[in-house]
């Protein structure tokens, strides 16, 4: 057990004897009881007196929030939010002032605007005959702070008054705490509050409109990361309108959440590894932060809105319902009663943070759409950024759902999702295992108006935006089946024997296929594939711009090039086969051929590469894994290690490694164009959606940055403010 439930224990315990429900219901002489039962518990896991010279004693206490600076949870949160730990924290030592001190004292937190919705109205709870903790804690339910203005109307004011001053001040809505001793009000702290994305923006645009802030500091005020939570799914409306809540709490934080259910924080990790996972607890602590972090959502049974599990969840982006007091939980916390049921692990359960209804079983979801406030945060994202945001995507729903987010084009069509089709693999794997020319032709056929049609759905999903289209990568044996009744099955279906078959599977096999025979070297070894694919692209092209009127430029993306020549030789068999469908179909249509960066050497030769690339996308996860040689599917399993250990502070897969990584694309960018003064440069590894990423690729100079569709507002908010830190000339 941790030291500090160790103490918590006696002050439940000696509670429970004396029969008082709350801290404060317990007399002078229990608390001289509860004081002696700690100093014998310290003497005996410190094996010394507990200090009593009240020096001693503060510095004790100063050192002990130096010393949380770098335990496991700060650890994890720091790593959450992009905070170096070189930073360090601050102790502030102010005199106690007391909450407790009877009826006419009291303590509290408030927002100088609503945290959950933005809006414009002194937002808090307190307690009177209180301490801070009792607050937070959420062992006592607290007031809405509009009660103290019946109570106690005077210090109302004062407090409203001061809240209005500081946020003038601090140009921001602000977090107080405050404590009302015997009838006078001190303010013990004040800092920019936390808030939902949705307050964020809320507040960010009518501080604007209020003329306290310009629009630039409005986009500088906001987290982009943040803005995941907006677009996070939302409930079904159809699917909604069938369900019925089984009950009603606190709505902490927004967003829908569905899964099965988990109890504790380890238990929500390992499910989440295969589920969906909601989290359902008394109450959090921050102990829970990384089951709360991979959970879908939190829902509490105690607690108020500025709980640990509302503030963290709130955070984090994380859907919340809190103080769901009619959840009544077993003894042993294994399973819990509402609404009549028994709900157990595994059970499913859905709830939403905007409203704080909670429901039985699944309710399907679906995407946000951008209107409102973040629509007018968009556009004047949209208005100070200089580098342009594409997406990643591989079917026309993603590609749609990213241009419903502001998507100027795909940066990254992976064609190989395509080919994982059920009714494609077959063909596929006949491509694979043919061994001339003309069988792998004959199975490449079947595979063009599939791969034709896909290209069609993506260029309308865009509306002649651009998409670049990047060749066949991963390793071929991916596709090929492995158990020996999948071969069976295959061989029949093609008409070899299960040996030959199983043999050329084999034969495939590669000791390490990321640096295997992937990529371009697939282009190099079997021309055909790239033919077959240029056709698609180009046919589709030309079939869109005349159905649609619209003005497609393909982008022919490579993938792996390590050299010059070796790019050369696929690029001249591309533009061969594009050129012979072009005059096939009489029509006059512009491509461009281009490569990914994402091999060192590659990088370090941009110069020669560019000579024939029109075009260069930085794949920094291939960049990444080839720079440390960390496999990209292998390193979590010992980068945790790392950060424990503080080797590393942020996982370099995630968030670019400016040091290294980004040297070399510094290096490409300016050989690349120096050899090709005109060459647009992009990025489509998954660095090109966070903000820190993003801002490196802007003061690079990237054309674009290129990432998941649900990121496309995100990077468009970071663009903007890399571009307002550092404007482009
Ligand atoms: C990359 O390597 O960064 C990239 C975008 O390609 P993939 O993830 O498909 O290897
Ligand atoms: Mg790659």
């Amino acid at each position: 057990m941790q030291e500090k439930s160790k103490y918590e224990r006696i002050l439940d315990r000696v509670k429970e004897e004396k029969g008082v429900e709350y801290d404060k219901d317990l007399t002078a002489d229990d608390l001289k009881e509860i004081v002696t039962l700690f100093k014998e518990l310290y003497k005996k896991s410190q094996g010394e007196d507990f200090p009593q010279e009240p020096r001693v004693q503060l510095i004790e206490a100063v050192k002990a929030v130096f010393r949380s600076w770098d335990n496991d949870r700060a650890n994890v949160y720091r790593r959450m939010h992009d905070i170096p730990y070189e930073w360090g924290t601050a102790v502030n030592v102010q005199s106690m002032v007391f909450g407790n001190m009877g009826e006419t004292s009291g303590t509290g937190v408030a927002f100088s605007r609503n945290p959950a919705t933005g809006e414009n109205i002194l937002y808090g709870e307190y307690l009177m005959n209180a301490q801070g903790e009792d607050v937070v804690a959420g062992i006592r339910t607290p007031l809405p702070i509009s009660t103290l203005e019946k109570q106690n109307p005077k210090v109302y004011k004062e407090f409203a008054d001061i809240a209005k001053k500081l946020e003038k001040h601090n140009k921001d809505m602000q977090d107080m705490e405050f404590t009302i001793e015997n009838g006078k009000l001190y303010m013990l702290q004040t800092r920019n509050g936390k808030r939902t994305a949705k307050a964020a923006l809320k507040i960010a645009v009518d501080l604007v409109n209020e003329g306290m802030i310009t629009e630039k500091e409005a986009l500088m005020m906001l987290d982009p990361k943040q803005l995941d939570a907006l677009l996070h799914p939302q409930f079904n409306d159809t699917a909604l309108k069938s369900a019925t809540p089984i009950a009603e709490a606190l709505p902490a934080s927004p967003g829908a959440a569905c899964g099965k259910i988990a109890f504790t924080a380890e238990r929500a990790k390992e499910m989440a590894a295969s589920d969906k996972v909601v989290l359902v607890r008394l109450e959090t602590s921050p102990e829970d932060i990384e089951g709360m972090a991979v959970s879908q959502g939190v829902l509490t049974a105690r607690g108020g809105m500025t709980s640990h599990a509302a503030v963290v969840a709130r955070g984090m982006g994380t859907a919340c319902v809190a103080g769901c007091s009619a959840i009544k939980f077993a003894d042993d916390e294994k399973s819990f009663t509402l609404g009549g049921k028994v709900f157990k692990e595994g059970d499913e359960l859905s709830f939403d943070g905007s409203t704080g209804k909670v429901y039985e079983g699944l309710i399907t979801t679906e995407p946000a759409k951008i209107s409102g406030e973040f629509a007018t945060i968009m556009e004047w994202a949209d208005k100070y950024r200089a580098m342009q945001v594409r997406t990643n995507a591989d079917n026309p729903k993603d590609a749609k759902n990213a241009f419903n987010f502001g998507a100027q084009g795909v940066g990254l069509c992976r064609t190989e999702h395509m080919f994982f089709d059920a009714d494609r693999i077959p063909a596929v794997r006949e491509m694979i295992v043919s061994t001339t020319v003309e069988e792998r032709k004959k199975a490449l056929a079947k595979l063009l108006p599939m791969q034709r049609k896909d290209f069609i759905g993506i260029y309308k999903a865009m509306q002649g935006l651009p998409v670049t289209i990047r060749f066949l990568d991963p390793p071929l044996h991916e596709f090929l089946p492995h158990e020996n009744s999948e071969i069976r099955d295959l061989a029949e279906e093609m008409g070899l024997t299960f040996d030959k078959l199983k043999q050329t599977v084999a034969d495939l096999h590669e000791f390490n296929p990321m640096m295997g025979h992937r990529g371009l070297r697939l282009a190099v070894t079997y021309p055909e594939i790239a033919e077959m694919q240029t056709q698609a692209v180009i046919e589709a092209a030309i079939d869109v711009n005349k159905e649609m009127g619209f003005k497609i430029v393909p982008e022919i993306m490579i993938p792996l090039t390590c050299d010059s020549k070796e790019f050369k030789y696929v690029r001249d068999i591309v533009a061969a086969k594009a050129d012979e469908v072009i005059a096939a179909n009489g029509v006059e249509l512009s491509y461009k051929i281009g490569t990914m960066i994402e091999i060192p050497r590659a990088a370090v030769t941009a110069d020669q590469v560019a000579e024939y690339a029109e075009f260069f996308s930085f794949g920094t996860n291939d960049l990444t894994q080839m720079t440390y040689g960390f496999s990209r599917d292998d390193a979590g399993k010992f980068l945790d290690v790392y950060y424990a250990k503080k080797i590393f502070e942020s996982d370099p897969f995630a968030r670019l490694d400016q040091n290294g990584v980004g040297k070399l694309v510094k290096m490409a960018c300016e050989l690349g164009r120096k050899a090709r003064p005109n060459i647009k440069l992009g990025i489509c590894g998954e660095h090109g959606g966070d903000p820190s990423s993003v801002e490196f690729c802007h003061n690079a100079g990237l054309t674009y940055v290129s990432c998941s569709p649900f990121r496309v507002p995100i990077a468009r908010l970071a663009a903007a403010q890399a571009n307002i830190k550092n404007p482009r000339r």
